[in-house]
This record gives structure tokens, C-alpha cells and sequence, in this order.
């Protein structure tokens, strides 16, 4: 399933909040070129975990989907290399759940992304 994609006008309000949060970090920061980096830092992790969810959450059901899936790929069946598998979410936006994620080798990932033309 294709990610949702913002329409004209989605994006011209996205663009507005962007240079919202850009204004609110500089004022916040008040010039200190660093304050602005650790600011702009911790949002930006903070909004990848509220997409991604955090780093402990993504571990634990990688080693659920290695145990449940026995090690191999969910794409081509062969064995997945133990590091450097990717955990890929059949629907975006559900996120990292159980029932919407499955593990895969990274060549099959770039072969179903290009399949799909993401890339
Ligand atoms: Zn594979």
C-alpha cells in the first residue's frame, strides 16, 4: 500500500508549521549556535520515534518476528543474516506492530522498494 502523500495545499500547511518550528527554535536559542543544535536535535528524535517508535520497541519485535518467522526472510525464505536484517511495515502509517511488520534481508527490501517505485 502507498504512503499517504499530501495534497497542494497539505503541503503549503506543512511548510508554514516547518517554518513555525524553525522560528520558535531560533528564538529559543537565542543566537547560541549549539542550544540550537541540541534543540533541533531532540525534536527531531522525538518526531522519529513518534514515526519509527523508539529504538527498544523496534529491538524487541525484531528478535519476536526472528523467532516467529525461524530465522528466515519473509520475502525470498532463505536465512537472514543475524545483524543488518530490515524489520519492514507492510502499511506505513500503522507502524511497528506485530501484524504489520516482518523481517526481511536488505536486498530484498531494495528489490520490493524498487518494485513498488520508491526508489
Ligand atoms: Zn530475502
Amino acid at each position: 500500500m502507498a504512503n499517504r502523500q499530501l495534497s497542494p495545499e497539505e503541503l503549503a500547511q506543512a511548510n508554514v508549521l516547518l517554518s513555525e518550528i524553525r522560528t520558535k527554535l531560533e528564538t529559543l536559542s537565542h543566537g547560541d549556535r549549539e542550544l540550537l543544535f541540541a534543540y533541533r536535535r531532540k525534536v527531531f528524535k522525538e518526531l522519529t520515534y513518534d514515526e519509527r517508535s523508539k529504538p527498544m520497541v523496534r529491538r524487541k519485535l525484531k528478535d519476536q518476528k526472528w523467532k516467529e518467522q525461524r530465522g528466515l526472510c519473509a520475502i525470498c525464505g532463505k536465512e537472514l543474516p543475524e545483524r543488518y536484517a530490515v524489520l519492514d511495515r507492510l502499511i506505513a502509517a500503522v507502524g511497528y506492530t506485530k501484524p504489520n511488520t516482518r523481517l526481511i534481508h536488505q536486498e530484498c527490501d531494495a528489490k520490493h522498494q524498487e518494485a513498488k517505485g520508491y526508489v
